[in-house]
């Protein structure tokens, strides 16, 4: 922790920012270790406190090891501190979280009397790279997720609601490890499966329907992200080409993935292929996105992305192609970056099932 605290100073540092202000859940417990649902998070170059209430001292003390001096504070009382700090080390611009504070939390900062500096970007930088705990941690979840996927399939039968599939499954990573979802299922069904983002309801799987599972498991906080897209019975003709298609389109990015690669380049060589095929204006979607401790984390995959992939970065990787009134092919796997290449920790068969 205290050496992802410097790295954030080192950041301020650059910027001529003097303290940072760290105040939404996942940042807080990116750089303090600290899970509670409430803190304020001040670190300077000589000073590393956490400021939270009278539920979570003692939490806090055990979680962050020694890393942050835990203060015991109501509301008012923290920001007064803060402000005297601030005070005390002369601080004049002072970092915060642009992307992720309400504007009631920003009126309160404008209180403290400095210059605003806003820090969202350079702490989702440094969240990019992941560390070997970190990469231990995605690896785990994922391997909750390939096993609960496994036990599902034998479970699906047509006739079964979308919803009752999301249960099972839901139930299923849980038994297999996860500690949570990492996002809300999606299963959608037959026609449904070209909304890409189906939240799973009342229609009955039926025979010659595709279904797009999209779902993850959270392990010490740590999302992982997988999509399958399996057949109930045989699907017609068009359904199978677009699978195919989309798989074909995966391998290839696959294939390419590797540090050096900019996220532009690795969302058009998908993209190049599925246009090539005559589906470009149904894949309309990024190719993919970072993953940890947010299931949607820096960077991305997708046109016009300069940033360049270097070991320790996550991606996933799932083109797709949507029909609709027809159905909706997506496969996805996550994968980390590492030296000379890449992990993927998705060992689920790729070849289109069909449940008879
Ligand atoms: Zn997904
Ligand atoms: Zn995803």
């Amino acid at each position: 922790m205290i050496e992802r605290c410097n790295k954030l100073i080192k950041a301020a540092a650059e910027k001529g920012i003097d303290a940072v202000l760290v105040m939404s859940q996942i940042n807080w417990r990116y750089f303090s270790g600290f899970t509670g649902s409430n803190a304020i998070l001040l670190i300077t170059p000589e000073r590393r406190v956490l400021l939270t209430d009278f539920r979570y001292t003692i939490q806090a003390n055990r979680q962050t090891k020694g890393a942050f001096e835990v203060l015991e504070v109501s509301r008012a009382i923290g920001t007064s501190f803060i402000k005297d700090e601030l005070k005390r080390i002369g601080a004049r611009k002072v970092g915060f979280e642009d992307a992720s504070i309400t504007v009631r939390q920003f009126r309160e900062l404008e209180q403290l009397d400095v210059e605003l500096c806003p820090m969202s970007d350079d702490m989702s930088n440094i969240r990019r790279i992941k560390s070997a705990y970190e990469i231990e941690q995605i690896i785990a979840a994922q391997r909750a997720s390939d096993a609960a996927f496994g036990q599902l399939l034998p479970r699906i039968k047509a006739g079964m609601k979308e919803t009752d599939v999301a249960i099972e499954l839901e139930y299923l990573l849980k038994r297999n490890g996860a500690e949570d979802l990492a996002f809300d299922t999606i299963v959608g069904s037959g026609e449904n499966g070209a909304l890409c983002h189906a939240m799973p309801g009342e229609r009955k799987l039926r025979n010659g329907d595709l279904v797009v599972l999209d779902f993850g498991s959270k392990v010490n906080g740590y999302c992982s992200d997988m999509t399958r897209t399996i057949a109930i019975g045989e699907p017609c003709g068009e359904l199978k080409q677009i699978y195919d298609i989309v798989l074909t389109a995966q391998l290839k990015a696959l294939e390419a993935l590797r540090p050096g690669i900019s996220g532009g380049e690795l969302d058009a060589i998908a993209r190049d292929y599925i246009t090539e095929c005559g589906y470009g204006a149904n894949f309309g979607h990024s190719l993919g996105h970072g993953f940890g401790l947010e299931v949607h984390e820096a960077p991305g995959a997708a046109k016009g992305v300069e940033t360049v992939f270097e070991p320790g970065m996550t991606i996933t990787v799932e083109p797709g192609i949507y029909l609709e009134g027809l159905g909706g092919v997506r496969i996805e796997d996550c994968c980390i970056l590492t030296e000379d290449g890449y992990i993927n920790p998705v060992t689920s068969k790729k070849e289109l099932i069909i449940i008879e």
